[in-house]
């Protein structure tokens, strides 16, 4: 007999969520971005403990249907795409059918859902594997409920920082997908206490406000424009409202939060010599493209992307933020020599 063997389920879905659940926000990251696909105008995140002792997202988009259940828990199942064309045209956040399956595999999880009005199902899942499977009243839409996150898990629970940083990080990723789906009513409540909560009503500025502070809601201005391939909208602060870290820039592509380091650098150069060295500005961005121009399938947390026509992408949001500016007569406008 030969050295090798396949790995068990358990085993197999443990070393997935190594990179998939690094810490509480990334559950609450995969939760949500189901909700969003599911197409809930109404998603609320309970946590307590940063996410330690429980984290229950509840949303009123399709639910699963009864079938579809112990699916949802499997490896690579999901609903969201179908073939390899599929895979190089994602409209959705979610499309590895890792979630699921990676986070039942290192924690304790109750899932509630209904779809088409029809009757509820209550689920519990451990170690992977469908522990209890019953009926139950519930409205249209989902509510996972995720206890004890790491309890199998001991080195990994030892690697997560204190309560406050937890939470920051669970607020921070809450603010993300207020500021890229404005048109959803988010509600972040941790121990009790209501940290985010958002109207729904499509309005980016308001979402800024809720997040940043009135002061700089106030100064924000618009940007939007469009090449053949792209279309991006969106707030940039006003130069005087400065940041320490690139942490207050953010970019979405597609609705999706995602991090690259040359886009970044297109804002900074369209704000120019605006910002003192050191210093960053405060934007929410979202661009729109065809899904055959981005791959986001390189890391399994899917914030980094490869774009093709980067350059032209470039351009674009530098000349907006540029003429957004200018229009503030921010920046002097150049006069060629005579
Ligand atoms: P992915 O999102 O990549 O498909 P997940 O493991 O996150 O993989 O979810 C597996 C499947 O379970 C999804 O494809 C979807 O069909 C279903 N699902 C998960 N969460 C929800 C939800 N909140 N509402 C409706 N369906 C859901
Ligand atoms: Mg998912």
């Amino acid at each position: 007999m030969g050295n090798i063997q396949e790995l068990d389920i358990q085993l197999a879905n443990k070393i997935a969520a190594g990179e998939v659940v690094e810490r509480p926000a990334s559950v609450v990251k995969e939760l949500v971005e189901n909700a969003i696909d599911a197409g809930a105008s109404v998603v609320t995140v309970k946590v307590k403990e940063a996410g330690l002792q429980s984290i229950a997202v509840t949303d009123n988009g399709s639910g699963i249907l009864e079938e579809d259940i112990p699916l949802a828990f499997g490896r690579h199942a999901t609903s969201k795409i179908h073939s390899n064309h599929d895979l190089f045209h994602i409209r959705t956040l979610g499309f590895r059918g890792e979630a699921l399956a990676s986070i039942t595999s290192v924690s304790r999880v109750t899932l509630k859902t209904c779809a088409d009005n029809e009757v509820g199902h209550l689920v519990k899942v451990e170690n992977s594997r469908l522990v209890e499977q019953t009926l139950t009243r519930a409205k249209q839409g989902t509510e996972i409920i995720v206890e004890d996150l790491f309890y199998n898990t001991p080195a990994r629970l030892k690697y997560v920082k204190s309560l406050h940083t937890e939470l920051g990080k669970i607020t921070d990723i809450m603010n993300r997908f207020a500021m890229s789906h404005t048109d959803i009513r988010f509600k972040l409540m941790a121990d009790d206490r209501i940290l985010l909560q958002t109207s729904g009503n499509g309005k980016l500025n308001e979402v800024m406000a809720q997040v940043y502070g009135m002061t700089i809601a106030r100064d924000l201005v618009e940007i939007k424009g469009e090449t053949g391939d792209y279309r991006v909208t969106g707030r940039i602060a006003r130069p005087e409202h400065t940041r320490a870290n690139r942490h207050y820039m953010s970019l979405f592509i597609n609705g999706r939060y995602i991090r690259n380091f040359v886009l970044t650098k297109a804002i900074l150069a369209g704000y120019h010599t605006l910002l003192p060295i050191g210093r960053y500005p405060v934007v929410a961005i979202d661009i729109t493209m065809d899904p055959g121009l981005v791959d986001v399938n390189v890391h399994p947390t899917k914030q980094e992307v490869r774009l093709s026509k980067e350059p032209e992408l470039m351009t674009l949001i530098t000349r907006l933020i540029r003429d957004a500016l200018l229009g503030e007569n921010l920046i002097p406008e150049m006069t060629a020599p005579k």
